[in-house]
């Protein structure tokens, strides 16, 4: 299964705090991560292996998008920091409609990845 990971940069340490918290499901051997570029980064050296795609300003938001389009990208997490502008906001909304285009998982704020961890 291919969870992705995005975090604003307002929300980055909470993302960390989160995968750290749910370690012990994330390194599932049937569990591959994808991210966009800064927050793969983060992801990495927390100590998971990750698909780092470009930066979400450069086009890693659309990149996701295009997996979950392809069925190939099963769960987003989304730690989004609504009190910040971001420049690929187009982006991001059409990560957003696409999951629910395909009726893929897509959680927007921690408490919702949380749930969505306990379901694994
Ligand atoms: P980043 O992109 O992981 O490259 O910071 C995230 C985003 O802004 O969507």
């Amino acid at each position: 299964m291919e969870i992705a990971i995005i975090a604003h940069d307002g929300k980055k340490a909470e993302m960390v705090q989160f995968l750290n918290e749910h370690s012990n499901v994330l390194h599932h051997k049937n569990i591959n991560l994808i991210s966009t570029g800064t927050t793969g980064e983060k992801v990495s050296k927390a100590g998971f292996n990750v698909n780092a795609l470009l930066s979400g300003p450069l086009g890693g938001d659309a990149q996701i998008a295009a997996r979950v389009a392809e069925g190939k990208c099963n769960m987003v997490l989304f730690f989004r920091d609504p009190l910040d502008r971001h420049p690929h906001e187009p982006d991001i909304l059409m990560l957003m409609r696409l999951c629910d285009v395909h009726n893929v998982p897509l959680a927007t704020n921690p408490a919702t990845a949380e749930l969505l961890m306990k379901s694994l």
